[in-house]
């Protein structure tokens, strides 16, 4: 199957029932990545600054782009002008310095805070007790561009298929917590993010409106230590 064909194939699979497709580009070429734009798709995800930012000067301006990848401060920089969502969000350190660098844009930078949920010793992403302090603290009250729009979480890399749904039911369980504790006005506070090309399947089941699909869309990638970023 082609990649306009696996685009297609997703959407019908997604569209009807509010489950928003992110393709996940990270090592595949600008050449693919307009084949998928020219069959629709405009909701794009790399985890890497660097490869980012190439790819956004070098594509068409009506991508939108999301950071999926562990974010250090220093890099906020690059990426503040036009990046439409950052999901791995994992310290109150680092929200601050997009605040910082969305207020230098004149603009508001939704973000959606990584949860760990994982039974890996992977490095990145907010517990659920510090997710909530987060949520609780003055340092995040006093902050005014950024919105949470919601949460983030990656799942344990193994086949033991009820392990993951245990993990995923955790996260949409906690995401109804925070819901109703922290952004009950909210509408906007509104997206689940979990799902990769393995699990995808099972993360809707568990109540995702957002699957961050790479291999499923453009191939495998070359093998690297991809994990987490
Ligand atoms: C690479 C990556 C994906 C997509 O992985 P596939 O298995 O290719 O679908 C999704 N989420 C994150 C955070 C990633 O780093």
């Amino acid at each position: 199957m082609s990649i306009t064909d696996n685009i297609r194939a997703l959407k019908k699979e997604t569209d009807g029932i509010g489950v928003t497709l992110l393709a996940v580009s990270k090592t595949k070429p600008n050449e693919d990545i307009l084949e998928a734009y020219n069959a629709g798709q405009r909701l794009f995800g790399e985890n890497t600054v660097q490869e980012l930012t190439e790819k956004y000067e070098a594509l068409p301006k009506d991508i939108e782009w999301h950071l999926i990848g562990h974010l250090q401060t220093n890099k906020v920089k690059y990426i503040a002008s036009f990046i439409s969502m950052i999901e791995s969000v994992d310290s109150i350190k680092l929200l601050q310095e997009i605040n910082k660098h969305a207020l230098k844009h004149k603009r508001v930078i939704d973000c959606l805070l990584q949860i760990y949920i994982a039974d890996e010793e992977t490095k990145y992403g907010l517990g659920f007790d510090e997710a909530i302090e987060l949520l609780r603290s003055e340092e995040f009250a006093a902050l005014t561009n950024v919105r949470i729009r919601g949460l983030m979480g990656i799942a344990t890399n193994t086949d033991a298929e009820r392990q993951i749904k245990e993990e995923y039911y955790e996260l949409k369980t906690f995401f109804d917590g925070v819901k109703v504790s922290f952004f009950r006005k909210e509408d906007s506070f509104n997206i689940v993010s979990m799902g990769m090309s393995s699990d995808y399947k099972l993360a809707i089941e568990q109540g995702s409106n957002l699957v961050r699909l790479g291999s499923t869309i453009f191939g495998s990638r070359v093998i690297k230590h991809w994990k987490n970023n």
